[in-house]
């Protein structure tokens, strides 16, 4: 993949002011097709002196695709603490860091978020790069209204506290959307069934890849539809509002 943005573009990167010491870059990356990657992300994850990476394997592959090496140090749910100190000692001394996850925005539904949250009460700086988030990807695609949404990233794993916080979004008024993981798309279509047997669900799998699909009905619908087969991939659920049926169809 040629990146060389100066070269290719008219010298487009040489409008732009150089990134600023002391601050921390949230770059977004690809969910899956890599021609989403912005411009701008890849500027800031060349020019940046540190690339702070949820998985460096994973972003290291993505720096090679993009033809150039960074020095990588991981952070994650484990070492996110510790990370902390050093991302700020580091911005302290004027470093300029970019922080990716293995996929789409940081800080979204990902260890970032903490991260984020620490740099910017020791008083740095912290800027967005955007791009690609499977959230907005699958809203904006889904044909549900967009004027209302709430968003509440993973359900828990235990039943119960699914069920409550299950319970407690599905009244909100507008969509409802939320990641699960493929292991659970059974179990929650069969928690919708009982709390909410006749709202329009969508399952929007695989966004941007090879197989991506979009599955839509009502729970029992789903149900029906998925019934022998093994569910891969990624998924973004999203919930359509009470009035949903009566209005749009
Ligand atoms: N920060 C990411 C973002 O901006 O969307 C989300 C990180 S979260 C750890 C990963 C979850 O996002 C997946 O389990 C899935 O629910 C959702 N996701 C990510 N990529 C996706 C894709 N291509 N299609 C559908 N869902 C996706």
């Amino acid at each position: 993949m040629n990146t060389d943005v100066s070269e290719n573009n008219n010298n487009i990167s040489h409008t732009y002011p150089p990134l600023t010491p002391g601050t921390l870059y949230l770059v977004s990356t690809p969910i899956g097709n890599m021609e989403d990657i912005t411009l701008r992300a890849i500027r800031t994850l060349r020019e940046c002196t540190l690339v702070a990476a949820e998985d460096t394997r994973h972003t290291g592959l993505l720096l090679n695709r993009l033809g150039f090496k960074k020095q990588l140090l991981s952070y994650h749910t484990f070492n996110e603490v510790q990370r902390q100190e050093e991302f700020i000692s580091r911005l302290r001394n004027g470093e300029i860091i970019a922080l990716v996850t293995d996929a789409g925005t940081p800080a979204i539904s990902d260890p970032g978020q903490r991260i984020t949250a620490a740099i910017l009460a020791a008083g740095f700086k912290v800027e967005s790069v955007p791009g690609p988030c499977a959230l907005i990807a699958a809203l904006a695609a889904s044909g549900l209204p967009t004027d209302e949404f709430h968003f509440i990233g993973f359900l828990p794993h235990k039943s119960g506290q699914r069920k409550n916080a299950l319970t407690r979004a599905l009244p909100i008024p507008g969509v409802l959307v939320l990641y699960e993981s493929p292991y659970r798309i059974d179990k929650l279509l069969n928690e919708l069934q009982e709390l909410a047997p006749l709202r329009t669900i969508i399952l929007a799998r695989e966004i941007t890849k090879k197989f991506e699909e979009w599955l839509r009905g009502t729970p029992q619908e789903l149900l029906k539809k998925i019934k022998n087969r093994s569910l891969k991939g990624e998924f973004v659920i999203l919930i359509a509002p009470e009035d949903f049926n009566t209005t749009n169809k």
